[in-house]
Order: C-alpha cells, then sequence, then structure tokens
C-alpha cells in the first residue's frame, strides 16, 4: 500500500469523563452519553458512535460530515474528559509510521523535540507498545533531521494507540465539559431570569447531569416582548451545554398585580418569589422533575438572606438546589462569560422583579409574618390561572458557527 493512497480517515475519540466510575451504572451513563452524542451530532452530518472500553469513537460516515463543526459541539458535552482528533489506519508498524508522518507532517517538521507514545490494548499485536514506540520514533527521527528525542519535556508527543478495530494516530487532546452525561440524574425545573445568575445555575445543574427545562415568568407589559426575547437567547446559548430544551413562559403580570394591591409592600419581593416557586413546583411535579434550580446566592439581595430563602423554600416540595449559593458574583460573572451568557445577560431590559421592587424590602421575614402578608391573595387560583396560560418554546442546539 502506498502512503499517498491511504485515505485519512479523520475522526475523534472522546474519553469518558467521571462516567468510568459509576460501577454496576456505568452502561446506563455510558448509553446516555452516547444518546446526548448522537443528538448533539446531528445538524454535522451522519456519524457512527461506538463506545469502547471508556473511549467514545466518533466517525463521519461519508465525506460531508462536518467533522471541525462536530468536534467544537463535542466539547460542550457533558460527560466528556477529553476530546481527541485523531486517524484511523491499518494495525501494521509501518502503516502507523506513514500514517503518523502524513496526519501530524506540519507539527514534526516545525518541531524541535519530540517523544513517541503508544498505548497497546490489543495483546496480539506483535510489538509491545515500548517496541511500538522505539520503531515509529527511530524513523521519524530519521526522516526530519530537525527533530530531537527527549523523554522529559518534548515540545510535541506524538501518540499512537492500537486497539482492537484499528491502530490510531492522535493529534493533540483537548478538555472536554467535564460533568455527567445531561439527563443521567433525573430532570429538574430552572428559573430563568434575564439576569446574570441563573443561566450559570442552569450551566452547573446540567453538568451534574440533569435534564433542565427552563422556567421564564413574564411580566407584559410591565416588561416587554424584548426582555422575553432576551431569555429565549439566553436559553438558546444554553442548549450549547443543556441539549434540546422545552422553556416554559409563565405569565406573571395578574400576579404581581394582586400583590400590589392585596399585600404589604415590605413583602412585596418575598411573596413574588414565593408564588414563582409555586408555579415552578407545579410545572416540576407535572414533568417527573427531581428538584428546583434557582441562581440564588446568599446575602446577594434582600430576598437572598437565609431567612428569605426559608420564606420562598417553604411553599415548594421539591427540593430547591442552588448552585451558586457560596459563589460571589465575581465568580459568577467569571462563568458567564466563559459561557457566553454575560453579554445577553447585560441588556437593558428591565425584568419582572424590578418593576415591582419595594423601596424598604424586609430583609429578615418571618415565615409566619409573610403567610400572614399574603393571606388576602387567592394563591390556588392564581397558580391554576398562571399555569393554564403558560407557552411552551421549544429549543434545539444550534450550529456552533
Ligand atoms: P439573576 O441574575 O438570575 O436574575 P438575581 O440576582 O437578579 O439573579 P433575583 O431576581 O432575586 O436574583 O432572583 C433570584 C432567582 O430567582 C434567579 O436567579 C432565578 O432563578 C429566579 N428568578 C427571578 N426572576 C425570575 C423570572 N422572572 N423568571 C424566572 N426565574 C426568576
Ligand atoms: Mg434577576
Amino acid at each position: 500500500m502506498n502512503e499517498n493512497t491511504v485515505p485519512l480517515r479523520d475522526m475523534i475519540l472522546l474519553k469518558e469523563g467521571e462516567v468510568v466510575l459509576k460501577g454496576l451504572n456505568k452502561r446506563y451513563f455510558e448509553q446516555k452519553l452516547s444518546q446526548n452524542i448522537r443528538r448533539r451530532l446531528k445538524p454535522f452530518g451522519r456519524f457512527i458512535v461506538t463506545a469502547m472500553q471508556s473511549v467514545i469513537y466518533v466517525e463521519p460516515q461519508d465525506g460531508d460530515a462536518d467533522i471541525d463543526g462536530a468536534f467544537e459541539a463535542m466539547k460542550n458535552v457533558f460527560g466528556i474528559m477529553t476530546l481527541t482528533r485523531a486517524v484511523a489506519c491499518e494495525k501494521d508498524k509501518d502503516v502507523i509510521l506513514r500514517t503518523a508522518m502524513k496526519y501530524l507532517d506540519g507539527e514534526l517538521r516545525t518541531a524541535k523535540t519530540f517523544k513517541v507514545e503508544s498505548k497497546r490494548s490489543d495483546k496480539g499485536f506483535p510489538m509491545t507498545s515500548i517496541q511500538l514506540s522505539q520503531y515509529v520514533g527511530g524513523e521519524l527521527n530519521e526522516a526530519y533531521p530537525n527533530l530531537t528525542a527527549d523523554m522529559h519535556t518534548p515540545e510535541l508527543v506524538v501518540r499512537l494507540e492500537v486497539r482492537e478495530r484499528a491502530a490510531y494516530v492522535h493529534g493533540a487532546t483537548v478538555r472536554g465539559a467535564g460533568g455527567m452525561p445531561v439527563g443521567s440524574n433525573g430532570v429538574a425545573v430552572s428559573l430563568l431570569s434575564g439576569g446574570i445568575d441563573s443561566p450559570v445555575s442552569t450551566y452547573m445543574m446540567a453538568k451534574r447531569g440533569l435534564r433542565i427545562i427552563p422556567v421564564h415568568f413574564f411580566s407584559f407589559p410591565y416588561t416587554s416582548e424584548l426582555a422575553k426575547e432576551k431569555v429565549i437567547d439566553l436559553a438558546k446559548l444554553l442548549t450549547a451545554w443543556c441539549g434540546r430544551m422545552f422553556v416554559e413562559i409563565v405569565p406573571f403580570t395578574h400576579i404581581q398585580e394582586e400583590i400590589r394591591a392585596k399585600c404589604p409592600e415590605e413583602y412585596f419581593t418575598i411573596i413574588m418569589r414565593r408564588m414563582m416557586m409555586r408555579i415552578a413546583d407545579e410545572i416540576g411535579k407535572m414533568n417527573n422533575c427531581g428538584a428546583l434550580v434557582t441562581g440564588e446566592s446568599l446575602g446577594q439581595v434582600a430576598s437572598q438572606t437565609m431567612e428569605a430563602m426559608q420564606c420562598t423554600g417553604a411553599v415548594a416540595e421539591l427540593p430547591v438546589l442552588r448552585p451558586l449559593v457560596g459563589m460571589d458574583k465575581e465568580e459568577v460573572i467569571r462563568i458567564a462569560r466563559r459561557l457566553g451568557t454575560f453579554d445577553t445577560s447585560i441588556l437593558p431590559y428591565e425584568d419582572c422583579c424590578t418593576v415591582f421592587t419595594p423601596r424598604h424590602p424586609c430583609t429578615h421575614p418571618k415565615l409566619k409574618n409573610v403567610e400572614a402578608a399574603e393571606a388576602a391573595l387567592d394563591v390556588d387560583a392564581l397558580v391554576q390561572e398562571a399555569l393554564a396560560g403558560r407557552e411552551l418554546v421549544k429549543l434545539d442546539p444550534r450550529r456552533l458557527s
């Protein structure tokens, strides 16, 4: 076989993260991960996805597949620890050498120092991994006069792997998104406002393997259509990590007007947040959710003191997960910038909380006082009315460009 006629079978190797630690549940997690990967590859063409020994092989089925786009998309799939571009070739030492020379030619020409690292899981291969490294290393050293072997701090590491189906020559390895496959730990409702925090809390819980149903409370005409579009845009950005989502948009205006008309001003925010929790809890139960997620952080605002969180949490039957509770705003902003949600979050549309903010909110509310303050509301009827008016927006992950 002439090396110039050997087509390079460009592919992606994905190393599973925490999934591999899961003992008996490993198969379940692996299936979820493969399923998520297949779904996220769809916009990029036809691929074959196979899992073997904690590595998932993503191979294009034909020349039309967009492997660069697929590689970028795979960087955001939770459950993947590292990603490597690679080419597959025949399990023969000379074919492996020629493939490495062709695939890594650019790097081999420019590097000054290098080493070869081999792994062999196919014990039927006639050389040990050390012998293969020595053979390929020796040949490369001769073929590229610029290269010197350096076992300790080489500029270029040529990675070879001999596995059951084929041998692989690796390109550079990059870090994956980590975490656990979306859906592998259940489903949760995430309260998504247009702010900086809640897109980050949504991302963080998706990273721990939750499929997310975002819920947004919308106060038209106090907040504009643009404010709703902004939240949908944030949710669209999050699909890069969370996958497909159905956003629940809940009309909240009547509830806010009722609170303003019938409750003491110092409790406006806390009662409003309790109404949000009640509705989110109902949506959660309808969708078999195991938890609610919020972007609250201890002490950040009056409605996020310990006492306030106790009062808002008290109306939810589902547990409330607050992944940002111990984080500083700075830390949250850093993540929001990395995710690319920050610039959208700071667009200046009013959110429903700011429109009805009391001048002097109660910062250390007592539950019994809050209950008394909302006694004039027909809570059940308001919850049912809001649920009946909700709108569902389906979002699929977009191609990253
Ligand atoms: P964020 O940046 O997430 O808006 P925030 O600091 O502005 O947070 P609050 O407005 O007090 O905080 O809201 C606390 C949490 O309540 C939010 O992180 C979010 O989970 C939820 N929340 C607030 N407003 C809404 C809304 N309009 N729709 C859905 N959830 C909301
Ligand atoms: Mg907010």
